[in-house]
C-alpha cells in the first residue's frame, strides 16, 4: 500500500493538525490518544513515512528502527506504564481495523487488562 500523505498523522507531523507531544526527538512522536481505551493511551509514531509495522521493519534504515523502538521504551517509561505493565498494539491493515495509514504502536496502561483478543 503506497503511503497517503493526508493521513492524520502525517498532518500532525507537518503541524498541520494540533497535537500535545509526550515526547519527540530525531525518530519519533509519541502523543495521546484522542479517544483513550485505558487510564494511559499514547500512540507512538515514526518520523519517516512507514504504512504500517511490516513496511516499516522491511524498508526503514537500521537507525530508524532502533531509534523508534528506543522511543517506545522510553516514552512507556515516561507515562508511567512500565512498573504494573501495559500492552503494546501495533495494527497493520483490514484486519486489524487499521485506521490511521501511519505505522503507530499503541501503549495501553494503568489497568489490568482481559483476554488479549475479542
Ligand atoms: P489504529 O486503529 O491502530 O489505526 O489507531 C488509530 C488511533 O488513532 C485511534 O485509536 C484513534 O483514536 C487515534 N487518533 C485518530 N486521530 C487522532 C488525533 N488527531 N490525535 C490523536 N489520536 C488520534
Amino acid at each position: 500500500m503506497a503511503y497517503d500523505d493526508n493521513n492524520v498523522f502525517a498532518k500532525i507531523l507537518r503541524g498541520e493538525i494540533p497535537a500535545k507531544p509526550v515526547y519527540e526527538d530525531e525518530f519519533a512522536l509519541a502523543f495521546n490518544d484522542i479517544r483513550p481505551q485505558a487510564p494511559i493511551h499514547v500512540l507512538v509514531i515514526p518520523k519517516g513515512k512507514y504504512v504500517a509495522v511490516d513496511d516499516f521493519g522491511t524498508q526503514a534504515s537500521p537507525e530508524e528502527i532502533a531509534g523508534f523502538w528506543r522511543a517506545v521504551s522510553r516514552v512507556a517509561e515516561l507515562v508511567g506504564a512500565t512498573g504494573e505493565g501495559f500492552r503494546l498494539i501495533c495494527n497493520s491493515g483490514p484486519n486489524s481495523l487499521q485506521e490511521v495509514p501511519h505505522f503507530h504502536a499503541h501503549i495501553l496502561g494503568g489497568k489490568r487488562f482481559g483476554a488479549m483478543l475479542v
